[in-house]
């Protein structure tokens, strides 16, 4: 045999203390194989520490791993670089109990005399490539220690496995447990979610495609969010037979993510929606209008005489009287409805969408608002008011045409004396 042969045969890890195994095993397999024979655990442990990246199977005495092989076989079981380099027991007679319980120990097969060639490779090689593709509890093992859950439910979207528990998971301590043949809302405590998952797989299973999604599980203060990546699984056929799932817990990004999205949407001094974000609600709200019915109004309000108090106080008590304003604009209770949103439209002009109001009870509200920002106590100075404009927006209406009539009738305040409400339809 030259050396280029000698590179490929593979290599085998021989324990045992009997001399008798290791020459007949030696002698058995010679053409198959390459060995390196070690007498104690302790120095096989160290062949396997030396040369784990080339030896594809451990051929151990089963009498000394009965004796002493324990913790060897469970560090090779656990240990990555090990994990994949199957252990084969050889037994030198009719094996005893103890030998045979090493095969819940870690060790995958277990060969007894007399000793057959052919069969013997063919279980060395079965061995080995079990080992080479990862059996189910390596892979397991691995996905257990991702941050996430991985899940696989069938056609009727039951749950088959799943990598770990999850706390929302809700089962009694019963060992037996097992999560096969269990839906979304058998096991989960969010309930809504569950549902929601479900009408998902369902769709999954009906239409081949995949689908992915954030969840939000608990109370706004402590809500977590799960990113959901669902895919189908196909039979040979082509046919949906399951789902694939992987759950990431995205909290932290999904916090920033809402944080920068609230940041963009409000206004810095006044925390009240900024322009571009009304805007966009003033779209949609005109938008369902037409679709669905129902009314919206709009109000656009604007400091008296702003620009005195700017000059007379500094632009510091500015600032807080337009904070003082937009507290009255935040106000559902004075305001009479949590139908509206309200956003700072420039500098000391707001707007106010309201959804579900008339033009007689937007104007009553904005008679609300008037009064109150007149009576409000700034502090170190006298009492402000505001001109208010009203309008209620017509199927017709584009945004550019109700925020320009708004803006009409809040001139026509400005223009009549300030410190009032003009309606125009
Ligand atoms: P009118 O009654 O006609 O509305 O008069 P006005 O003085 O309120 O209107 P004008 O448009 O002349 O002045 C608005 C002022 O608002 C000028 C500007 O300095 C001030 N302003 C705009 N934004 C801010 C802000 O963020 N903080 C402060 N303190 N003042 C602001
Ligand atoms: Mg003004
Ligand atoms: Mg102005």
């Amino acid at each position: 045999m030259n050396s280029e042969q000698n590179n490929k045969i593979k290599k085998l890890l021989l324990i045992s203390e009997n001399s008798r195994i290791s020459s007949e095993m030696g002698t058995l397999l010679n053409d198959r194989y390459s060995f390196i024979f070690s007498d104690s655990i302790e120095a096989g442990i160290q062949q396997l520490e030396q040369n784990y990246s080339n030896i594809s199977a451990i051929l151990l005495d089963s009498m000394l791993a009965a004796k002493k092989g324990k913790e060897f076989m469970a560090r090779v079981k656990e240990e990555p670089r090990f994990m994949f380099i199957p252990i084969i027991l050889v037994a030198s007679g009719i094996p005893m109990n103890e030998e045979i319980e090493c095969l819940s120990q870690g060790a995958v097969d277990i060969i007894v005399p007399p000793f057959h060639k052919k069969l013997t490779e063919q279980r060395i090689e079965n061995a080995i490539r079990l080992k080479d593709s990862a059996s189910f509890y390596e892979i397991e093992r691995m996905l257990m220690a991702l941050p996430s859950n991985i899940y696989l439910k069938d056609a009727d979207c039951k749950y088959v496995f799943a990598t770990r528990d999850w706390y929302h998971i809700e089962h009694d301590n019963d060992p037996a447990w097992t999560i096969r043949g269990k839906t979304d809302v058998d096991i989960r405590k969010d309930t809504e979610n569950a549902l929601a998952a479900m009408e998902a797989d369902k769709e999954i299973i009906r239409t081949g495609k995949g689908t992915s999604y954030v969840i939000k599980v608990g109370a706004d203060d402590e809500a977590e969010y799960f990113e959901v990546i669902k895919e189908p699984v196909k039979d040979k056929n082509d046919r949906v037979c399951g789902i694939v799932g992987l759950l990431n817990n995205v909290t932290e990004h999904e916090r920033l993510r809402r944080r920068l999205k609230t940041a963009a949407d409000t206004d810095g001094l006044t925390g009240l929606l900024n322009r571009r974000k009304i805007q966009s609600r003033i779209r949609k709200g005109l938008a369902v209008m037409k679709e669905k019915g129902g009314t919206r109004c709009l109000i656009m309000l604007d400091i008296d005489d702003f620009k005195q108090v700017n000059d007379t106080y500094g632009h510091n008590t500015g600032d807080m009287v337009l904070k003082g304003l937009a507290g009255i604009l935040m106000d559902d209770e004075l305001i009479g409805t949590e139908d509206f949103c309200a956003g700072r439209w420039g500098g000391e002009e707001f707007m106010l969408l309201l959804k579900n109001s008339d033009l007689a009870e937007a104007k009553n509200i904005a008679e609300r608002i008037r009064i109150a920002f007149s009576s409000m106590d700034l502090g170190n100075i006298p009492s402000q008011t505001i001109s208010l404009g009203v309008t209620q927006a017509n199927p017709d209406d584009t945004v550019d045409s109700l925020c320009s009539r708004v803006d009409k009738a809040l001139y026509k305040a400005k223009k009549s004396g300030k410190n009032t409400v003009i309606e125009l339809k």
